[in-house]
């Protein structure tokens, strides 16, 4: 109905992108009546800090995540706030807050673990305080306006409904209610442009698409193919928040299907990505599964390893790379030692992944080759290895995928499920195959 109204008096364009304007200013309102958010569902600590800014005399409202994800019944994972004070202003209400952000400044309200982030509404476009690269990409933010402002600087009509809670009603300027009961997907303003100002709105299009099953429209189909390349000028600790919440999202597999689509995924794992299209080896099918089980542990609420899914995507490329040191005489060991190095440095200019990251992944990949060693002690020294759990599940789906290691796998399998007399018996099954000493042998005479 909104949609309809809005094109009756020319509102929306033709190819059904909202123009960016700041001549559109009347909202519509939304009563708590029609639009059935409680407040039984929004955090505790969320409804806190709205409260409280509100007997400040602030204006405050629940945005973004929050609300769309209320509206098309899906459980938030946290809330953001908006309001008319400053981020100062911000933490003098709050003395549990802290300030963040250079480009966006930002209030973090902290509840124990629990954070509440509140943000100062942006004020309009064309500002000295709003600085650009020369590919419209925008370097700093921090001019503060209005909420009428505010609207046209957020990214989807979805995320730009503002709940408030002076009188629970949410006030949507862009039409953003009726885009939500009709799943649709619009950007706010012109898509090439948006995404030239912020390249990462891109990644952010297709993981609310696949999240909450809409399809990605054709406005925002074509320049995602013509400008993915510029995602490589996003900062990669910026990327790899981005990639972290793709696979949290219980929706990665999904997100991965929709990312090769539109070949974003070679602008984030190129590596990866390249080998995809190179060899035929079972990555796909390795990256499938461990998409489709990290869904389910999130949909479980289980947790999830990202050490494992960065495992999973550089397996085979490090395994590659292994093979061509141990054909030029490296030894096997340091071989896939300095292939796991070469890859991760390689990784490391698009995503920066955090130390601790890495370093599980690396004790993933190196404990795989100690599978195979299962003689005297070895089977449980592994087996007390900290990494142990995760490396036996990867050696399982990679198993699962089609690689060669079934009988290794199978074993393994047997031995971790197995009482103490299945694991005699499988010591002994290994007997013939017990490793035999080396005799020296002579030097080679036939030169
Ligand atoms: P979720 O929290 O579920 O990942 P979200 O939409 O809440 O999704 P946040 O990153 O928490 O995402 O951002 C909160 C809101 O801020 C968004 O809904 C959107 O209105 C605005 N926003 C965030 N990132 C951008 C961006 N890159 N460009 C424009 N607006 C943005
Ligand atoms: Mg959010």
């Amino acid at each position: 109905m909104i949609r309809a109204f809005l094109e009756k008096v020319g509102l929306l364009a033709k190819s059904g992108v909202l123009p960016q304007s700041k001549e559109f200013q009347n909202p519509v309102i939304i009563p708590r009546s029609e639009h059935g958010i409680s407040r039984k569902e929004i955090s505790e600590n969320a409804l806190k800090v709205l409260y409280r800014l509100r007997k400040h005399g602030y204006g405050a409202y629940l945005v973004g995540g929050g609300v769309r994800d209320l509206l098309l019944g899906l459980h938030p994972k946290d809330f953001d706030v908006a309001t008319d004070a400053t981020p100062e202003q911000v933490q003098r209400v709050f003395r549990n807050c802290r300030l963040i952000g250079k480009r966006f400044r930002l209030a973090h309200v902290y509840f124990g673990y629990d954070i509440v982030e509140v943000a100062t509404f942006r004020g309009a476009e064309q500002s000295e305080e709003l600085s650009h690269s020369e590919t419209g990409m925008i370097l700093r933010d921090n001019v503060y306006g209005t909420l009428a402002q505010d609207v046209w600087r957020r990214d989807f009509t979805m995320n730009a409904l503002y709940y408030n809670i002076a009188d629970f009603s949410l006030v949507d300027y862009t039409g953003g209610y009726a885009d939500i009961k009709a799943k649709r997907l619009r950007m706010i303003g012109n898509p090439s442009d948006r995404f030239r100002e912020d390249p990462v709105r891109m990644l952010r299009a297709i993981r609310f698409a696949c999240k909450v099953n809409f399809s990605i429209p054709k406005e925002l189909a074509q320049p995602i193919v013509e400008l993915k390349a510029l995602i490589s000028q996003v900062s990669a600790a910026r990327l790899f928040e981005e990639v972290m919440k793709m696979f949290h999202s219980g929706a990665a597999s999904a997100i991965y299907k929709m990312l090769t689509k539109y070949g974003l995924f070679a602008e984030l794992f190129p590596l990866t990505a390249q080998h995809l299209k190179q060899t035929s080896d079972p990555t796909e099918a390795l990256l499938s599964i461990v998409f489709e089980n990290t869904d389910k542990r999130i949909k479980e609420q289980k947790t999830v390893t990202p050490a494992f899914i960065i495992s999973a995507l550089l397996w085979h490329p490090i395994c590659l790379k292994a093979k061509t040191y141990v054909n030029e005489g490296t030894g096997p060991y340091p071989a896939q030692m300095t292939a796991i190095e070469d890859m991760l440095y390689q990784q490391a200019k698009y995503i920066s992944i955090p130390k601790r990251i890495v370093q599980g992944a690396r004790e993933i990949w190196l404990l795989q080759m100690r599978f195979a060693k299962r003689h005297g002690k070895r089977v449980t020294q592994m087996m007390s290895e900290p990494r142990f759990r995760a490396a036996y599940d990867f050696l399982l789906v990679r198993a699962q995928s089609g690689e060669n290691v079934h009988e290794l796998a199978n074993w393994w399998q047997s031995y971790v499920e197995g009482d103490s007399t299945k694991r005699r018996a499988l010591m002994k099954a290994l007997g013939g195959q017990k490793k035999r000493r080396k005799k020296r042998q002579p030097p080679s005479q036939d030169v």
